[in-house]
């Protein structure tokens, strides 16, 4: 049935946008209308409390949807992968937070990053971790994942229930973002990127001093340390470590140059950094380290060294066929995703009774679970693993 707008309720006409009225929703829909959007009231306080303990979890808070993770109660999605009136993004990875939306919900660290990605005219709106506010009738929060900068758990209460769609995350320390949260909820819906019991990551700390032995070694024979690693989070994360132990100038791809900055911008202590783009051409870069994204490594592009070793600083690299398969010189194991040991330490923190897994090994996980009496289940998402 096509409704026309002329047709709306009394409700939707107050564009409050918080209204339940399906039919008043449908109507714009079918008129090609856009459904009003509203602007989160201020509110103030942080969720301290624990999860409610209804006693049966029969509804779906959050189900997966054609564009994404999708919220009825609260009528938004969680970093949908096409179009939505209203989407809450967990974090700036282009994977999660794509264009087109009407309007963004992410954390206040996340907006520059979102202008960069999504562009300028992106409709967005800054939560600080957690601050409640309410969408239709869901209390909904951010709370640290401890990723990138920025990144965020979404926390989502209604009729009763507490669900947490945690994004992607770690649980290691990082000098670049906030660190993770425990929050209790009765179902977690968590990211699986590396969930087999292979990935058990190292202190950060050992990874950036092997960092710094490879790029002396490389300095000793004449060479370039060109080291790939994700523009967003990882360089950062990278910069920051070696900083700590003392790393003099790093030189960066030109593709490192935004993020790095709005990382400084937002009070991130990371070393100097100049770009390779200023450096005198036909100058002997020889002895010095340069953070590339890992696509840039096979390409003309580094024709600009005259000798180089390549690294690649990934959780990939702890499976060694993956390096000399992609053809590194060296792997680093450095993830700002979870490994096993955290992934279960945290699906028991929060204290689910049910375990949603998206992206990454989700059955060996939802297997695990499974047999320790949790009740998991696995969620085909379009959300990509790490880079
Ligand atoms: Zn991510
Ligand atoms: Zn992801």
């Amino acid at each position: 049935m096509l409704y026309s707008a002329d047709a709306l309720c009394q409700k939707l006409l107050c564009q409050c946008g918080l209204c339940q009225c399906a039919h008043g929703r449908l109507a714009l829909r079918a008129a090609g209308r856009s459904v009003p959007v509203r602007q989160p009231p201020q509110v103030a306080g942080s969720y301290t409390g624990s999860a409610r303990t209804s006693t049966a979890v029969n509804t779906a808070l959050i189900q997966l949807a054609a564009a994404g993770l999708y919220c009825a109660a609260g009528d938004f999605h969680i970093d949908p992968w096409r179009p939505v009136p209203r989407a809450v993004i967990t974090h700036a990875h282009s994977d999660h937070a794509r264009a087109g939306s009407a309007l963004y919900f992410a954390h206040l660290d996340s907006l520059p990053l979102l202008r960069w990605r999504l562009g300028a005219d992106a409709n967005l709106q800054g939560v600080a971790y957690g601050e409640r506010f309410r969408l239709g009738r869901a209390w909904v929060s951010l709370h640290p994942a401890g990723h990138v900068l920025g990144s965020a758990q979404v926390r989502v209460e209604a009729d009763d229930e507490v669900w947490v769609a945690s994004g992607d995350y770690k649980r290691d320390a990082d000098p670049t973002c906030a660190g993770f949260e425990v929050l209790p909820c009765d179902t977690f819906i968590t990211e699986a990127t590396f969930a087999l019991p292979v990935y058990r990551w190292r202190p950060t700390a050992d990874v950036a001093r092997e960092v710094l032995d490879w790029w002396r070694g490389c300095a000793e024979r004449g060479e370039v340390a060109v080291l790939g690693c994700y523009a967003l989070g990882k360089a950062q994360r990278l910069l920051a470590e070696l900083g700590a132990l003392g790393a003099g100038r790093v030189l960066l791809h030109g593709a490192m140059l935004p993020a790095v900055e709005i990382y400084r911008d937002a009070g991130v202590q990371l070393p100097p950094t100049a770009a390779v783009s200023e450096q005198a051409k036909g100058m002997d870069l020889a002895g010095e380290l340069v953070l590339a994204p890992p696509s840039a490594l096979g390409t003309p592009w580094m024709r600009r060294f005259k000798r180089a070793s390549t690294g690649f600083a990934s959780g990939w690299m702890q499976v060694r066929g993956n390096r000399r398969r992609r053809g590194f010189d060296r792997g680093f194991v450095l993830s700002d995703h979870t490994d096993w040991p955290g992934l279960i330490d945290t699906v028991i923190g929060t204290g689910a009774r049910r375990v949603l897994a998206t992206h990454g090994s989700t059955d060996v996980l939802v297997r695990y679970l499974a047999e320790r009496g949790i009740e998991a289940q696995a969620l085909k998402t379009e959300l990509g693993g790490e880079n």
